[in-house]
């Protein structure tokens, strides 16, 4: 299977594919709170592979089996240029575009997994468990130093993000990230998921939105 490469919103796409999802887990104290985790005291890191990111445009296709799938709404980076180790205005010069990414998650396999302290990524790397918008070139934004977005299911608010809530804010996220793993470009950050995740149904309208720049329909096959 080829790479596949972030778009833009005008409808061109990223000059290099995608080769890595770099992820956080409870980067938002009510939402780790809703899970009955404890915060960590260091960025929970975790990664999706090129074969789980499908057009979030798309119906969303539930994996085979019947267990729950639940959604976690996250602002998307997109990566422009390499980061190694980098400092937090290096990092912040580096982001190309924002979006929304569906953080897709087998639940109870997760809990399971972790329960007995295993590796979780049969639980958030299957193929088709990272919608991802198009993206808006960085440079639209008037302020990047803040950005709220949301989720409504059915045409009812289910999650209403801002990311002055994070637990790491973007630029310290972004260059502890580039610490333990070169970010390239292409490579695309998800930043955590505000409360209000739940459960995905057959048949579900979602509804997705980022400042007024970004609104994505899509639902669930
Ligand atoms: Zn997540």
């Amino acid at each position: 299977m080829p790479l596949p490469y972030a778009r833009f919103h005008d409808g061109s796409r990223f000059e290099s594919p995608i080769s890595k999802v770099v992820c956080v887990g409870r980067n938002y104290a009510e939402h780790a709170k809703e899970l009955e985790n404890p915060v960590p005291a260091q960025p929970l890191l975790f990664m999706k592979p090129p074969s789980s990111v499908v057009r979030l445009e798309d119906p969303i296709v539930l994996p085979p089996g019947n267990e729950p799938v639940h959604y976690e709404t996250e602002l998307a980076l997109l990566i422009g240029r390499t980061l190694r180790a980098a400092g937090e205005t290096t990092a912040m010069e580096a982001i190309a575009g924002v979006g929304l990414a569906l953080d897709l998650t087998l639940r109870e396999r997760q809990s399971q997994l972790k329960a007995s302290g295993h590796p979780w990524e049969v639980a958030k790397a299957f193929d088709g468990a990272c919608p991802l918008s198009a993206f808006v070139p960085i440079d639209e934004f008037r302020n990047t130093d803040r950005f709220r977005f949301s989720l409504s299911v059915d045409a009812e608010l289910r999650q209403d993000g801002d990311t002055a809530d994070m637990i790491k804010p973007v630029p310290a996220l972004l260059s502890y990230m580039s610490e333990h793993f070169t970010l390239e470009p292409g490579d695309v950050i998800l930043t955590g998921t505000p409360a209000g995740v739940g459960r995905l149904e057959s048949g579900q309208q979602l509804a997705l939105t980022l400042e007024d720049r970004l609104r994505v329909e899509t639902n669930v096959s």
